[in-house]
């Protein structure tokens, strides 16, 4: 878990639009607070080597009409992506719930092993 945690921190984010349930499409939503400082940088996937700073070149970015294509498709090409993208993060949040479970169980079985073979010495 960490080690994801960190990669992320380094790299450049994919920016993702919010679903409007209302309109049942793909809306830009700004991941920037208004001034916001040393903000993390997004790449948005309309065009290659695009990069989100602030506020601003988000506002510029989402007026292209490169852009503006890219999301009135997204969600053909890209939701289900992005939602499969959630499911392998919980089922590796899960896996290692798991993984840690299984260990102790383990310990647990070789403690009992132990003990029935100091009984059977008696
Ligand atoms: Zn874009």
């Amino acid at each position: 878990m960490t080690d994801s945690n960190q990669i992320v921190s380094i790299t450049r984010c994919i920016y993702i639009p919010k679903f409007d349930e209302v309109k049942d499409e793909y809306i830009d939503v700004s991941p920037y607070k208004p001034y916001e400082r040393n903000a993390i940088q997004y790449e948005c996937r309309c065009r290659a080597g695009s990069v989100l700073t602030n506020t601003t070149t988000f506002k510029q970015h989402i007026k292209s009409k490169t852009h503006k294509d890219f999301i009135k498709n997204y969600k053909k090409y890209y939701a289900e992506l992005d939602s499969a993208k959630e499911t392998i993060k919980e089922l590796r949040v899960e896996n290692e719930f798991l993984i840690r479970k299984n260990i102790k169980l383990q310990q647990k079985i070789d403690e009992l092993e132990l003990e029935e073979e100091f009984h059977d010495v008696e």
